[in-house]
């Protein structure tokens, strides 16, 4: 597999950054995953739109016009001869010193990994994910907007852990003030009398291209699409629920917090909106 690094394309084993990069040292950086279905890279264009935004979120200077990213992204999936994959664009801030000032860094790096992803093994995408909330709450937007897809996931990292610690292999995260957020690397839903919900980017969570896609099918298909201020409880007593994400795509919920949701299976509503989306991803994007 070849990496590109900052206009060059190098073998896996040898493609590196170096020890004193902020990325590293400090999470100082930013990312995106994105998917390529069938030769087209899904949403590409919002995805590096959410890239420049939260580059200037963190008051990082992109020194890569869009069209640039863009074209290194195209370019790394021919290179890898991919026609379905993940790719996932990474910036650090760079080379800088052992304390913590961003102005030591003077040259940021633009890393893109093509490769292959499967998050979840067949049979949850088959028979739905069971989860868990869990104690870690998400980053209090003053502190670290979530809206910010940073380097610095351990917030989620924690969550994760938590889950897996109670023998689930996702978790729920409530923000601050104790409404659901979303989970770990992945939005939420729910369906109730036919109409999906899902937690408001005010309460603490990533504005997911998958579930602006979401939104999108359900308006197309007539489903009706709610955002809101959302408990646990709104939750456990929905008739289903479902989460998204790029890497993870859209998996039923079938039971949160030991409660079953609907009968325990994949919903109709999601079963709907999972054979829609299937039909969009190979066409609203950037083809190769
Ligand atoms: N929330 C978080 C915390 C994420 O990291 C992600 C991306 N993995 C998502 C939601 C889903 O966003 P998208 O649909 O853009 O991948």
């Amino acid at each position: 597999m070849k990496v590109y690094i900052n206009g060059k394309f190098y073998d896996e084993n040898e493609a590196s950054v170096s020890v004193f990069d902020h990325g590293l040292l400090y999470g100082d950086g930013i990312f995106e995953g994105i998917r390529l279905y069938e030769g087209c890279v899904f949403r590409l264009d919002a995805h590096l739109e959410r890239l420049e935004d939260s580059a200037k979120a963190i008051l990082l200077e992109l020194p890569w016009s869009r069209q640039e990213i863009s074209d290194a992204v195209l370019e790394s999936c021919r290179m890898n001869n991919l026609k379905d994959g993940y790719i996932r664009v990474v910036v650090t801030r760079g080379k800088g010193s052992l304390g913590i000032s961003p102005k030591t860094c003077k040259d940021p790096q633009l890393i893109i990994i093509a490769d292959k992803i499967r998050l979840y093994p067949k049979e949850v995408y088959e028979n739905g994910l069971k989860l868990i909330t869990v104690p870690t709450r998400r980053n209090h937007a003053a502190a670290l907007p979530p809206m910010i897809k940073s380097l610095n996931y351990l917030n989620n990292i924690l969550a994760k852990i938590e889950a897996q610690h109670l023998g689930y292999d996702e978790a729920i995260m409530l923000n601050d003030q104790g409404f659901v957020a979303e989970c770990t690397g992945d939005n939420i839903f729910m369906v109730k009398k036919g109409v999906i919900y899902t937690p408001t980017v005010q309460s603490d969570n990533l504005s997911g291209i998958t579930r602006q896609a979401v939104w999108d099918i359900a308006q197309k298909l007539g489903i009706p699409f709610k955002e809101g201020v959302l408990t646990r409880y709104d939750f456990w007593i929905a008739d289903e629920a479902f989460l998204t994400g790029t890497a993870a795509e859209l998996v039923a919920v079938t039971e949160i917090d030991a409660r079953q949701i609907g009968d325990g299976k994949p919903g109709p509503v999601t079963q709907k909106i999972l054979e829609a989306y299937r039909g969009v991803v190979t066409k609203d994007g950037t083809m190769l």
